[in-house]
């Protein structure tokens, strides 16, 4: 393997690396919050131990699947479209290779390499693997890396799950007089450091993104506590 191709799989490794990271601080983050919601808004309505439980095991599934199957269709989708542009460039290079090699150039020129330069950078790039640089270069894909639905949707389904645990089992463990002030802390924490994350993660500022996300998880347990509170006292 020769010096460039070795420095672009190693980039595009690491950025891969860092859009799954940060796909992973997103589903635990939508865990948190759904699952959250879901118990302190039947906490709002009962001091079962068994409904609560029952409650957040069904939103922790139900969350964690809904997550894993959105994810699975939409990458799917994706994998399907980038594989009919390759076969339409593979079919382009085979039928008219001259127009493809003009294709290349002009796309490396409008990248800011002189004609000269472009021109022998696509000859080059076409004698070496020609589908590859197309992909690269007009598609914005590498066909060897591209995504795989189901490693999407198991992530999306173990984030989500992760994120949910935390809610489902501070509302369940303390005694029923700790479970809300348990919740709401550790949910909260839980959010500051997702928003956190996924902020440094995509070189954004920290401190606003703590704010965000922990006002949006204060806002949803407020909403669905005041609708428990609201269902338990007439008694539903
Ligand atoms: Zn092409």
């Amino acid at each position: 393997m020769t010096e460039p191709t070795h420095d672009e799989a190693h980039g595009g490794a690491l950025g891969s690396r860092l859009n799954w990271l940060r796909a992973a601080v997103l589903g635990a983050n939508d865990g948190i919050v759904s699952t959250a919601g879901l118990v302190v808004g039947v906490a709002g309505a009962t001091e079962n131990r068994a409904a609560l439980l029952t409650a957040g095991l069904a939103g922790l599934l139900a969350g964690s699947m809904s997550m894993a199957a959105g994810e699975y269709v939409s990458v799917s989708t994706q994998r399907d479209s980038e594989r009919a542009a390759l076969a339409l460039e593979r079919r382009e290079l085979r039928e008219q290779p001259e127009a493809e090699l003009r294709e290349l150039t002009e796309l490396l020129e409008a990248r800011g390499l002189s004609r000269a330069v472009a021109r022998e950078a696509a000859e080059q790039l076409t004698a070496r693997d020609a589908l590859r640089a197309h992909a690269r270069v007009e598609l914005g894909i590498d066909p060897d890396e591209l995504t795989n639905p189901w490693n999407a949707a198991w992530a999306s389904f173990l984030s989500f799950t992760v994120g949910a645990l935390l809610p489902l089992l501070a509302i369940v463990l303390p005694p029923a007089g700790w479970r809300l002030t348990v919740t709401v802390v550790s949910v909260l924490a839980a959010l500051a450091l997702t928003g956190w994350s996924s902020a440094r993660l995509g070189a954004a500022d920290p401190g606003r993104a703590v704010l965000r996300n922990a006002v949006g998880g204060a806002l949803a347990m407020g909403v669905t506590y005041g609708a428990g509170t609201l269902l338990g006292a007439a008694g539903v």
